[in-house]
């Protein structure tokens, strides 16, 4: 699973010398595996609300927790982990927070702590959104979370993450889709998900029975799913309970049908430009399933050129592939009354779409147009109990990036604070997470599967 340059440096005189003049020094990250158990120790610091409702839930899920106030005095158990086993992860309640000076005591008890911490460790902040209608300190304060978390992030070294959760007004931290993502944030499936903040805009949502089979009894449909990112994501829905159809363009049939045979689902041939694509996607999942529960939106084509050098076919191709195609299917969907209740619509978007990228202005517009399209979708999916959200990959090692050119390639794997390319699978984490009922809380969010890729925050 790592590459050439991490598994050199990773043992031996590789290492040695990695060190030696200064380079980057990747690790190989902790993945989720199922039957996975939750890092533990855990240190939650903090004495607001929020703090004594994680920890609690922490506790319920069989993690040990220790426990610090806001000054890092331990309450029980010991707060820096002297004396016992390494911290595996740092919970940080920063929801009772009026003014920026209140950040300096639960901030600095976090950062002794991080000593303790073991490699590929978790930090994640719990906080309140800062909104306009705060008053002005209150929103420093707030915001102040962020610009910490995000610096935070980049100082960790050894495959440790930082990333926080933001509560809306009127959102309590014992909200399904809070303890949701805690557990995604402490999990291995969010090991590429690094400097990142999910907003928590409601109290909908709900924990799965089983929590290895989260999307147990969902029908599922992902397009360009023949290989890559959209292979992965098929696995991963399957492995986690759903029922899916996979679909990519006839000229990829064959391995089409071998990834619907692995994950026992159905094939469906389209090119999901066609005008009827939409109707196809809902015959074929009713058809064959009875329901459709989740679609997501993941073929995607790059045909990169400078804007000097581009021509109509090469821009129009991308827009109409990576966009347009999205909008026509997901207005058929939203015309049907059988993509009901709990619907989700997860799209995947790209950090070209957020930060620009040379040679990309098509595939920048169309990525950017998808985060644009959730979030307006993700208003009218409301009214039905549903969400809409994207998913922006950075670097991943695919067939898409194996064709960039060498120096290129190596220097946008390194570009992050994790050092490395991130795997399909990480990407098809974070979207089975938002396909989940227990994401039913967040919508027209957009989280990036990145490493925090440094170009565009
Ligand atoms: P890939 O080229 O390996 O796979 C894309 C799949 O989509 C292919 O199987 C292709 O046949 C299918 N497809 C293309 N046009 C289609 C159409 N009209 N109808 C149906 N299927 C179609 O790409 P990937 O690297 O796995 O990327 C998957 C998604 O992730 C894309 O949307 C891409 O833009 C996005 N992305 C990838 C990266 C990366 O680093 N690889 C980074 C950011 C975003």
């Amino acid at each position: 699973m790592t590459d050439k340059y991490t598994a050199f440096v990773g043992h031996g005189w590789g290492r040695d010398l990695a060190k030696r003049l200064g380079l980057p020094q990747p690790v190989e990250l902790r993945r989720y595996a199922q039957g996975e158990q939750l890092p533990g120790p855990v240190l939650v610091i903090g004495s607001g609300p929020a703090a004594e409702t994680l920890g609690t839930a922490l506790e319920a899920w069989g993690v040990e927790v220790r426990r610090a106030a806001d000054d890092g005095e331990s309450t029980h158990g010991a707060a820096d982990g002297a004396g016992g086993a390494k911290l595996e992860a740092i919970v940080l309640a920063l929801d009772a927070i009026e003014r920026p000076e209140d950040l300096s005591a639960p901030v600095l008890a976090a950062g002794k702590a991080l000593r303790s911490l073991a490699g590929c460790g978790r930090v994640i902040t719990v906080s309140r959104r800062a909104s306009s209608a705060d008053e002005p300190a209150l929103a420093a304060a707030r915001q102040g979370v962020e610009g910490t978390l995000r610096s935070l992030a980049k100082e960790l070294r050894a495959g440790s993450t930082g990333n926080g959760i933001l509560l809306a007004d009127g959102v309590d931290a014992g909200a399904p889709s809070v303890l949701g993502a805690l557990r995604f944030l402490l999990s291995g499936r969010s090991a590429f998900v690094d400097g990142q903040f999910l907003t928590v805009g409601s109290a909908d949502g709900e924990l799965p029975v089983d929590p290895e089979r989260p999307l147990d009894g969902k029908v599922a449909v992902v397009t360009g799913a023949a290989r890559g990112i959209g292979a992965a994501i098929a696995r991963t829905m399957a492995r986690d309970g759903a029922k899916v159809v996979v679909v990519d363009v006839p000229a990829a049939g064959d391995a089409l049908a071998k990834v619907a045979n692995d994950v026992r689902g159905t094939a469906l041939q389209l090119d999901i430009t066609r005008p009827d694509a939409g109707e196809r996607l809902l015959e074929h999942a009713l058809g064959r399933h009875g329901r459709l529960d989740i679609v997501v939106h993941n073929a995607g084509i790059t045909r990169d050129k400078l804007l000097a050098n581009m021509d109509d076919a090469k821009w129009n191709s991308v827009i109409a592939v990576n966009i347009a195609a999205q909008l026509r299917i997901n207005e058929a969907l939203l015309a049907s009354e059988r993509f009901g209740a709990g619907a989700r619509i997860v799209s995947v978007s790209s950090t070209s779409g957020i930060a620009g990228n040379r040679g990309q202005t098509n595939y920048a517009a169309s990525k950017a147009g998808v985060i644009g399209m959730v979030r307006s979708t993700a208003a009218r999916l409301a009214a039905r109990g549903g969400t809409a959200n994207a998913v922006a990959p950075g670097f991943i090692e695919t067939e898409m990036t194996a064709k960039v050119p060498l120096v290129m390639r190596e220097v946008g794997r390194r570009l992050n604070s994790l050092q490395q390319g991130g795997q399909p699978q990480d990407v098809a984490e974070a979207i089975a997470f938002l396909a989940s009922d227990a994401a039913g809380g967040i919508s027209g969010a957009v989280l990036r599967v990145c490493g925090q890729y440094m170009p565009g925050q």
